[in-house]
């Protein structure tokens, strides 16, 4: 008896552990039962966790690298390009930034799950950078996001950085400190707003008051470039547009700080830069550009085959496709971004010194057939000018981007349009051998092929793919060489 009484404590506390254990650990369990829960809907809680491929490369500009994130789940597909420097400032807010638009992308899409099945999705975040004659970049973002193929909504920001101090001015600190300065730079912005065509015919006059009343708020969002100071009305964006405003220094010159005054020499130079917005080329050409896909008046008997990669140049999956195409000694048509070309221009002249095709995709990837006769204009002949700047060469053709275009479009360039019969998907389903299947389904005699070099997994599946069309009794033409 004595010696039972004296294990009773020990018992106790050992039962006393014991419990205690064996709750922790089935509160533990729950705790992960229910997290493991929560997270295996179908999208995932954090916008980090999308799995992305991320590229970073020094840019054309000085001492500014371009990030290119690439989303590699079909359900959640984005596009996302933006500048960072050495500079920890300003890359953390360009970050944040970028992190918002991908998270409001996610919960929109996730909204819309609720009540949809099998949509698609999309964000394209790009950007134009611009230089003071001073060095001050200014970062123009753009981000494009539509779901289940509606409109869509645009937005943009924009980001200063001096690349030497890392300093991020506002427009207070590039206008002159004194109060009368902010009056009278609205002043100027106000005639210059009430001049343009295009924005008197989307604005009513009191909406142009508002936007250029005397209040610094209004002129956040602004770019310096080498010629001109330009404004973005963000309040007023549509779905496609943000109405801007473009003012010479020459006329705001003496209102800004002294950072970012013209020597009067200079002012003569930047002056008077005339623009070829006059130039418009009208054109009644009646060449669709469709592709003949009966190819019928082949006078060889080899069936053709022409391959085109849009959204390029892009530093990787370019360079691989070139050299697929090399080992099969064939030749074929890139459809380039302006703003990539911008970018990357030694990869645009890479694919030209190859002796493949180039072919103009517009500047920053818009849906023409929605846009103004100005914005169509801009984007195709920027596109085509830095083509030429680059590689020496004209564009041969033009695709308009998601292939949508109108008459509007047709008058504002004289390049052939030129489509595709078949669509391999492959910004969809990211799987090189899916590409293959895609093209062995829907090949034929003078089919238009259409891929993307910016995906890695096209330059997988691209070896396959050509292969298959070689033994097949294929030879590689451009689009050129097709359309004609
Ligand atoms: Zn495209």
């Amino acid at each position: 008896m004595k010696k039972t009484k004296k294990r009773f404590p020990f018992f106790d506390i050992l039962l006393t552990s014991l419990t205690i254990i064996l709750l922790g650990a089935s509160a533990y369990l729950l705790f992960i039962f229910n997290n493991n829960s929560s997270a295996s809907s179908a999208l995932p809680k954090n916008v980090d966790d999308i799995s992305s491929t991320i590229d970073e490369v020094d840019s054309n500009f000085a001492g500014i690298k371009i990030v290119t994130e690439i989303a590699n789940d079909p359900n959640t597909p984005f596009a996302i390009q933006y500048p960072q420097s050495k500079h920890i400032t300003f890359n953390d807010k360009v970050k944040k930034y970028i992190h918002r638009l991908k998270y409001d992308y996610l919960m929109n899409i996730a909204d819309y799950k609720r009540d949809h099945k099998d949509f698609t999705s999309e964000l394209n975040i790009s950007f134009e950078t611009f230089q003071h004659p001073n060095g001050l970049y200014s970062f123009v973002i753009v981000n494009h996001e539509s779901i289940d193929a509606d409109d869509g909504k645009t937005d943009m920001q924009t980001f200063h950085l001096n690349p030497e101090t890392g300093e991020m001015p506002t427009i207070t600190e590039v206008l002159k400190a004194d109060e009368e300065a902010l009056d009278l730079f609205s002043k100027v912005v106000a005639n210059y707003a009430s001049e343009d065509e295009k924005l008197s015919e989307t604005l009513s006059d009191d909406e142009l008051a508002t936007l250029t009343a005397t209040d610094a708020d209004n002129f956040q969002q602004f770019a310096l470039t080498d010629d001109q100071l330009t404004l973005y009305f963000t309040e007023y964006k549509t779905s496609q547009e943000t109405p801007t405003v473009s003012i010479p220094y020459k006329e705001v010159n003496h209102l800004l700080a002294t950072d970012f005054q013209l020597s009067v020499d200079d002012l003569a130079i930047k002056g008077d830069s005339s623009t070829d917005a006059d130039e418009t080329p009208k054109t009644d050409e009646e060449d669709e550009g469709n592709p003949d896909v009966d190819a019928d008046k082949e006078v060889s008997n080899k069936k053709r085959v022409a391959l085109t990669f849009d959204d390029g140049p892009d530093p990787n999956v370019t360079m691989r496709v070139l050299e697929t195409l090399e080992k099969y000694d064939a030749k074929a048509t890139f459809f380039m971004l302006g703003s990539r070309v911008e970018y990357y221009p030694e990869i645009a002249k890479n694919v030209q010194e190859a002796g493949h095709e180039l072919g103009n995709h517009s500047w920053t990837h818009p849906d023409l057939s929605k846009a103004s006769i100005e914005k169509v204009f801009d984007e195709i002949n920027r596109t085509s000018r830095i083509i030429e700047e680059v590689t020496g060469e004209k564009p041969y053709s033009f695709r308009p981007p998601y292939g949508a275009f109108n008459d509007v479009v047709r008058q504002q360039t004289d390049l052939p349009i030129a489509l595709w019969d078949v669509d391999t998907l492959d910004w969809k389903h990211r799987n090189g051998q899916q590409l293959l299947a895609s093209v062995k389904d829907s090949v034929k005699d003078g089919s238009i092929i259409l891929m993307h070099d910016i995906h890695p997994s096209t330059a997988d599946g691209l070896d396959a793919v050509m292969a298959y069309l070689q033994e097949n009794g294929y030879t590689f033409v451009t689009v050129s060489e097709l359309l004609d």
